[in-house]
């Protein structure tokens, strides 16, 4: 993968990592979320998908809790 792959993949990334707009910021060439402060252009590919992984594991543990359990959430999420 060449320097603008990789630069494209981080863009991407970035822009579709489930943060929204105003915690994005993208001045000068910046690629960085205020919500989950991830920097998309200087944090190691494999940084970004640790923190990645830890945001989504701590959301999915928030939801089986208000749902009252694994069980619950299962039957939410596939019927
Ligand atoms: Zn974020």
């Amino acid at each position: 993968m060449d320097d603008k792959d990789n630069l494209i993949l981080r863009k991407l990334v970035w822009l579709s990592h489930q943060c929204y707009f105003p915690f994005l910021y993208g001045d000068d060439g910046e690629m960085q979320c205020n919500h989950c402060f991830i920097d998309f252009k200087r944090d190691s590919a494999e940084s970004i998908q640790n923190k990645l992984e830890e945001i989504h594991m701590r959301q999915l543990q928030k939801d089986v809790e208000a749902a009252g359990g694994w069980e619950n959430w299962r039957k939410k999420i596939h019927g």
